[in-house]
């Protein structure tokens, strides 16, 4: 393991000029630091995927396109114009403008992900030149020679092996001459062509050059003071937790908890690489480590919730006492690629749980799996609901651990609980219109 960070910063830390200036003297104070990963800006991500996936006119394209723009000069602008940056800016202004305006950009994910990928290659180009004004040596790297996965647009699954090979080959020689600033959340497929990792998924690059690298710690500095007992923007009784096990952390991000992009523990787990959450607004208030071992484990760590979930019941008489039903049902939804988070079963019917977030990668495929579900069977699809999860410790193990949390429910209707398969969790699935109330009334029962 070497002596060294990688340091990634979100959206909102990279929105303008003044605050990269935070990040860079973040950079800065920790000689460790030799790999920042940086988001895109705030908010331009979001335009990117509604020039991908939305019909427009021309005129409202170029509306969406002046949106990106007028980000990216004001932080260039207060950079002084560089000319080279410019010049680089430029070039990529002009990607986005043809990508944008493509024939078929509604209908090509690989084009979508080029597209999708200019947000963070402007922000990752202009925090180089932040670092640079602020002597500190940097450089700008193409994150897509490093982040190999596989052709799955939209939704690259990495390949390890492939990225710690190219790490070891291309990064780790130039970090001892400069600070290596990349972008998060793209990456290239095995013919080099862009890929993306799926929404937040610069927590997850962090992580997996952390890996890569062998690096003892990853930095995820966001505009939250550390991983909360919920989101802050939920209730402002929540509180930030000082340390958190692995386990934990990644049950929350599983669950919802969008500090942490839902894989970004995995390549922690698998190396022991100790990950830091703190606010580059506020370093100085510290935050949350997560580390495999915590020096406490409450029954009642967090709350989280995951909004927009699908419940699909797959019924068959069928399924009495006809073992290989559930294989063949599970079969195509391994097809499809889809990860199931709550089941169910009765004798004959199968109730799950999927996540289906608006124009995602996820929906679509869901609609294709749902097709070949009916198939097999009768499906039924219920939708608008959102999935809460206590997570802690123990929570099967001991007597009143869940009497607790029912108790603190009991106004609310649970269209399906779980109790998870490791002691960490216990999830519900909640009418989406009340589950602000759900978490509000479970944490101050819980936490407050
Ligand atoms: P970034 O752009 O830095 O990646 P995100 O918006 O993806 O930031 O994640 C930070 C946000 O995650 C916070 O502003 C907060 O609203 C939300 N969040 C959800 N659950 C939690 C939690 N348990 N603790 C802290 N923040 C949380
Ligand atoms: N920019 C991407 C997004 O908004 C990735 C990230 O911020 O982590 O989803
Ligand atoms: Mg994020």
């Amino acid at each position: 393991m070497n002596q060294l960070n990688i340091a990634k910063f979100g959206g909102t830390s990279v929105a303008n000029h003044a605050a990269m200036q935070n990040c860079a003297r973040i950079v800065k104070n920790n000689p460790l630091t030799r790999v920042v990963v940086v988001s895109a800006s705030a908010g331009v991500t979001n335009c990117l995927v509604e020039l991908a996936n939305t019909e427009m006119t021309t005129a409202q394209i170029d509306t969406v396109i002046k949106q990106i723009e007028d980000i990216e000069q004001a932080i260039l602008r207060d950079l002084g114009s560089p000319a080279m940056v410019e010049e680089k800016l430029q070039a990529l202004f002009e990607q986005l403008h043809e990508l944008a305006h493509h024939e078929e950009i509604l209908q090509r994910p690989d084009l979508k992900d080029i597209l999708l990928s200019v947000g963070e290659r402007m922000s990752s180009l202009l925090f180089s030149e932040v670092l640079n004004q602020l002597d500190c040596t940097a450089d700008n790297f193409d994150a897509r020679k490093v982040i190999k996965t596989d052709s799955q647009f939209g939704q690259g699954i990495p390949n390890i092996e492939r990225i710690a090979e190219q790490a070891q080959k291309l990064l780790s020689p130039e970090l001892a001459r400069a600070v290596i600033v990349t972008q998060g959340f793209v990456g290239s497929d095995e013919s080099d062509k862009t890929t993306t990792l799926g929404r937040g998924g610069s927590d997850y690059t962090a992580a997996l050059l952390a890996e890569a690298l062998d690096a003892q710690t990853c930095e995820i500095w966001t505009d939250v003071t550390g991983v909360y007992t919920t989101d802050p923007r939920i209730t402002d009784k929540a509180r930030p937790l000082p340390e958190l096990s692995f386990d934990e952390a990644a049950e929350m991000a599983t669950f919802g908890a969008k500090v942490l992009h839902p894989a970004t523990m995995v390549p922690a787990l698998r190396k022991n690489i100790r990950v830091f959450v703190g606010s580059s607004k506020e370093p100085e208030k510290g935050g949350t480590w997560i580390a495999k071992d915590c020096q406490q484990q409450p029954h009642y760590r967090a709350i989280t919730r995951r909004k927009d979930q699908v419940m699909v019941t797959v019924k068959t008489p069928k399924m009495l006492y006809a073992p290989g039903f559930l294989s063949e049902i599970f079969a195509i939804i391994a097809k499809h690629n889809i990860s199931v988070d709550l089941v169910t079963t009765s004798e004959i019917s199968v109730s799950m749980t999927i996540d289906n977030p608006p124009n995602s990668v996820r929906e679509k495929l869901n609609k294709a799996t749902i097709e070949d579900l009916r198939n097999l069977c009768e499906v039924v699809v219920e939708n608008g609901y959102d999935l809460v999860t206590v997570v802690g410790n123990n929570m099967h193990s001991e007597a009143g651990v869940s009497s607790r949390i029912f108790t603190a429910m009991q106004n609310h209707n649970l269209r399906m609980i779980c109790y998870g398969a490791n002691p960490h969790n216990m999830s519900f699935l909640v009418n989406g219109s009340h589950s602000d109330d759900v978490v509000r009334e479970l944490h101050k029962e819980l936490f407050e």
